[in-house]
């Protein structure tokens, strides 16, 4: 039976990479897989995935999915979304639609929560309704798993405040454990 997955990570943790390589995998196979991504992720610029270390690929938008017919979907042996914190809680229930009714897998790939440390709409109904929640884990420089994603500033420092999303900022992220979350040491001498 064809399930929904969720795997989540922090920033840093292959993500990217690990939706890449499943979608290589199955192409490999001879099989149709489509990767996707939400519009709003539009940093590498248009219709690319692209990860940290170096692999990329050509990818649709996940608006443009939700528009195809049944039969179009038909086509595909597995969807993958890319940043699929960034989904909308009807673009989720277009995946289920996918996987119930069309007997397709989907495999999402994003983020937990955010840099306030509160759920993304696209994981907090995947985290409802996925069918295997899977962990990709990264560690923080203590050593112990980071599942938090702190922004800081161009002087290396934690910010707390600001929208949930700003595209195009100079802000960068650092995975972090709940406990350096939580006091603010993005590293060890701070
Ligand atoms: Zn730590």
């Amino acid at each position: 039976m064809a399930k929904l997955y969720f795997r989540y990570g922090a920033m840093g943790s292959s993500k990217t990479a690990n939706a890449l390589m499943v979608d290589y995998n199955y192409k490999e196979r001879g099989k149709t897989s489509c990767l996707v991504k939400p519009k709003i992720d539009s940093r590498d610029g248009d219709k690319i995935v692209r990860s940290r270390i170096g692999l990329e690929s050509e990818c649709e938008y996940l608006e443009e999915l939700v528009r195809l017919s049944d039969d179009e979907l038909k086509k595909y042996d597995c969807i993958i979304v890319d940043e699929a914190q960034f989904a909308t809680r009807s673009q989720v229930e277009f995946m289920v639609h996918i996987v119930d009714d069309l007997g397709i897998p989907v495999i999402c790939y994003g983020l937990r929560a955010d840099f306030q440390n509160e759920l993304f709409e696209g994981s907090k109904w995947l985290l409802a309704w996925a069918d295997k929640i899977e962990e990709i884990k990264t560690v923080c420089w203590c050593g112990s798993g980071a599942r938090c994603n702190a922004r800081v500033n161009e002087k290396g420092e934690i910010v707390r405040v600001g929208e949930q999303v700003v595209l195009g900022a100079n802000d960068k992220y650092i995975s972090l454990c709940r406990k350096h979350f939580n006091l603010g040491m993005v590293k060890p001498e701070d």
